[in-house]
């Protein structure tokens, strides 16, 4: 998951980056109004945190400009404690949530994770793909009830595509949402990544579409139902 984090103080900004990336989130950030309306009107983000008061251009005018555009990705702003007319006027621009400085980290964690699940239609904190569950509160995936030991680019690839279930999933949206800004865009890193993800949890899970992408299907079977045990004979 691909976040945009706008924010001109420094040290605010440097703390949430922190939070957000040690919960395996891919955070591009951005200090000014005028930049960071470029970047969320051209670049594809799973969702925004956006200060208001920026340099440039406030953040109600970017997320006017971006609804106005049709960029609909999900914006929580950070908004001044007790200004009940900031949260209106954000509201009215089109934001999906408000945060009231200062807040708790766990609290801009816990509404970030419901505004990603909400934007891909899942209402629940655990996500279920046949056996396969991912608990993005503790960024855990498991088979079975057994959770399987991942790295944090493997833990992207399955939680990406688990948040966009039954949807081909082109490997450069892929790319941009596993590994970011610090990768070519032609490599054949996802690839790589899906063949090592696949020998790991050893399911069918993700399937190819040969010169699309990549999908986990809606139809999987259960937990409960009788599937064949692949590594028991392994
Ligand atoms: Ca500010």
């Amino acid at each position: 998951m691909r976040i945009l984090l706008v924010e001109d103080e420094e040290k605010i900004l440097r703390r949430i980056e922190r939070a957000l990336k040690s919960s395996g989130y891919i955070v591009e950030i951005s200090g000014d109004g005028e930049d960071a309306w470029f970047r969320g009107d051209t670049e594809n983000f799973d969702a925004v945190v956006l200060d208001l008061g920026l340099p440039q251009m406030d953040g109600i005018q970017i997320l006017k400009r971006w609804r106005a555009a049709g960029r609909l990705m999900p914006v929580l702003i950070l908004t001044a404690r007790g200004s009940w007319m900031e949260r209106v006027e954000g509201i009215d621009a089109g934001a999906d949530d408000y945060l009231p400085k200062p807040f708790q980290m766990e609290e801009l964690k816990a509404r970030l994770r419901a505004l990603v699940r909400r934007s891909t239609g899942a209402a629940q904190t655990i996500l279920q793909a046949g056996p396969v569950s991912l608990d993005t509160r503790q960024m855990l995936i498991s088979i079975d009830g057994a959770t399987i030991d991942l790295s944090i680019l493997e833990y992207r690839l399955i939680s990406y595509l688990i948040h966009h279930k039954g949807r081909v999933v082109t490997q450069l949206e892929l790319t941009e949402h596993v590994y970011g800004e610090d990768i070519e865009r032609d490599s054949n890193a996802v690839e790589v990544l899906v063949s090592r993800v696949r020998k790991k949890i050893k399911v069918d899970l993700i399937v190819t579409r040969r010169g699309y992408g990549y999908t986990i299907p809606d139809d999987l079977p259960g937990p409960d139902d009788d599937m064949p045990d692949s590594s028991v004979n392994a």
